[in-house]
């Protein structure tokens, strides 16, 4: 997609700070962190939405989930317990529209978020 802030992410054409990467998906810091661990998980291909993303069918929801949890291993939160949140659709807080799962963890976090 040409005008989307993650695909242009994703196709290194816009800076991140990269913590993991596959031939599929790509992983990196939140610009805004709301914990010390604060990490977006998007596939390479534009899928809207987390929707979009399951209706693929092609095992590329498989690959974000598992890229979730090597991010929250490789960030140390794994054993404490991290959250992966897919905001979906604006009533829920999404603002970018090429699904993406934060990763966050490092703080407790309380249930149910607001
Ligand atoms: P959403 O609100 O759609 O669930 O999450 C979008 C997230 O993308 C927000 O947490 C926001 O801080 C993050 N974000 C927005 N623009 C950028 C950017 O240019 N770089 C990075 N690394 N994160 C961004
Ligand atoms: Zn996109």
């Amino acid at each position: 997609m040409t005008d989307c802030l993650f695909c242009k992410i994703a196709a290194k054409e816009i800076p991140a700070d990269v913590v993991l990467e596959t031939d599929r998906v790509l992983a990196f810091r939140d610009i805004n962190p709301q914990a010390p661990t604060h990490v977006l998980v998007v596939p390479k291909a534009h899928h809207a939405n987390a929707a979009a993303l399951a209706a693929a069918d092609d095992g590329l929801a498989d690959d974000v989930l598992k890229a979730a949890h090597d991010v929250a291993v490789n960030d140390g939160v794994d054993a404490s317990g991290y959250r992966v949140v897919f905001n979906t659709g604006p009533g829920a807080g999404q603002t970018v529209f090429h699904v993406h799962a934060h990763v966050l963890g490092g703080r407790d976090l309380r249930w149910p978020p607001g």
